[in-house]
């Protein structure tokens, strides 16, 4: 069925940059046999799964949505990829992407723009839109995204979707490509709260192959998930934070978030008002740490190790660095290129304490921001996106306009927290959805479930 629908619809949403139904139908056989059997290997055998083109599939096309890694198919699986093949879950593909993971709304993949499917016109959010618009289309029931300042959160809010940002070293990151190793999770994209939670358990617990994975078992986020679904909210304690709401939010999308937050006041939950005032000055901090780290991962991409070679024309003889100047210039897309310049300059003898260093102090007060707001309440709660989906275009030719997208998610990667972003119904203004997030302190990814089910 999935591969039907995607089939009649992925012509005019495009969140798939490969689609693999030979694989998926052997898979699924498979799933079959030990269902028969009565053996299935877990809760989600044989439920096929979409899964974000940054992420090593054996065999299978991986690009990152950049055209510098055309054709490359890696000889190895992500640590996640073996976890759901494990599990029973058939892929059926590689979604869209911006570049790297590197946007807001899936207009900076190389290949084109993935399409909101509630307005062909408009965004699917990014850099995981093609994962979210895959699960938001009925095209897979599960997918897997990446969010490094709100990839997964942010395409969920503005397709009506649910996905979680794990506890970063929750998930494993081996075979990530890596965009921000500080700031970078593996995380579940669904239609529901329960769902995501039966993924992140799939995915998720210690890997020795991530040098940053947490050696502790999961919580049982499932149970959760189950208890908050019975409704019951007494003696939760929500904290709204006053930085991320008011001023700079579209009318309907407050609204929608006020709303919730009375649902879990009837639900029996206690709501107070915390301050995190270095919130504001996050997405500045994420600015210069983000592109630092990802100036130096993308230095791999020198034309001999994977992918793309560019040969200059009419040089005789070409050098090394002309080759990969040359292969650099063709392969990688605009955004990409000033990220590099950005994080370059950052990081350069001179300027690294004016800023890349003051961004990690900027980074501390935010983890502090979190500690003192968790200590009023169990978990936070903001609208997940300021606006609701944008059309194409509108956004392409202003960066900052971009960047301003993900103001109410960065907050949780820079300090390593978890978030969930769960649908909160339909901005009456234009009629598209809207996001509510939760956040928890870190390793109490099960509250998020709890309360997200809650509100189901
Ligand atoms: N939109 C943000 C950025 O452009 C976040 C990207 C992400 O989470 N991968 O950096």
């Amino acid at each position: 069925a999935s591969l039907d629908r995607i089939a009649d619809v992925d012509g005019a949403v495009h969140a798939f940059l490969h689609v693999d139904a030979e694989g998926a139908l052997a898979q699924a056989a498979a799933s079959d046999a030990r269902r028969a059997a009565g053996a299935p290997a877990s809760a989600l055998d044989g439920v096929p799964i979409a899964v974000k083109d940054v992420l090593a599939t054996e065999g299978l096309p991986t690009t990152c949505g950049s055209r510098i890694l055309e054709g490359w198919v890696p000889p190895y699986d992500a640590t996640v990829v073996a976890r759901l093949r494990a599990a029973g879950l058939p892929i059926l593909g590689k979604t869209n992407m911006d570049e790297f993971a590197m946007g807001s709304s899936t207009e900076h993949s190389a290949y084109g723009p993935t399409h909101n499917p509630w307005d062909l016109d408009r965004i699917p959010g990014g850099s995981g839109g093609g994962s979210a618009a895959a699960v938001a289309s009925f095209e897979a029931p599960l997918a897997l995204g990446t969010d490094t300042g709100g990839s997964i959160r942010q395409p969920g809010a503005v397709t009506g979707t649910v996905g979680v940002k794990p506890t970063y070293g929750g998930v494993s990151r081996y075979g990530l490509v890596a965009m921000a190793n500080s700031l970078d999770q593996v995380g579940p994209v669904t239609r529901t709260v329960l769902d995501s939670a039966l993924l992140h358990e799939v995915i998720g617990g210690h890997d020795p192959l991530d040098s940053t994975s947490i050696d502790q078992p999961l919580p049982d986020l499932v149970a959760a998930a189950r208890l908050g679904a019975s409704g019951d909210m007494s003696g939760v304690r929500i904290g709204v934070i006053r930085e991320l709401g008011g001023e700079g939010y579209q009318a309907g999308v407050q609204q929608r978030f006020d709303e919730a937050v009375r649902l879990l006041v009837a639900a029996g939950a206690e709501v107070v008002e915390v301050s995190c005032p270095s919130f504001v000055h996050a997405l500045a901090a994420y600015y210069l740490i983000m592109p630092s780290e990802a100036s130096s991962n993308l230095a791999r991409f020198d034309a001999m190790r994977y992918g793309l070679r560019v040969i200059p024309e009419g040089v005789e003889n070409p050098s090394a660095e002309e080759v990969m100047r040359a292969t650099r210039d063709a392969g990688f897309g605009d955004e990409v290129k000033r990220r590099i310049i950005l994080g370059t300059y950052a990081l350069s003898s001179g300027y690294y304490d004016a800023y890349y260093g003051q961004a990690q102090k900027v980074r501390t007060l935010i983890s502090r921001d979190f500690e003192a707001a968790f200590a009023q309440a169990d978990v936070l709660v903001s609208p997940t996106a300021p606006t609701t989906a944008f059309r194409i275009g509108e956004k392409l030719d202003d960066p900052v306009a971009m960047y301003l997208n993900d103001i109410a998610t960065i907050p949780a990667n820079l300090a390593g927290v978890p978030g969930l972003s769960l649908p909160a119904g339909l901005a009456p203004e234009d009629g598209l959805p809207v996001g509510f997030q939760v956040l928890a302190p870190a390793l109490a990814d099960e509250r998020l479930y709890r309360v997200g089910a809650a509100l189901e």
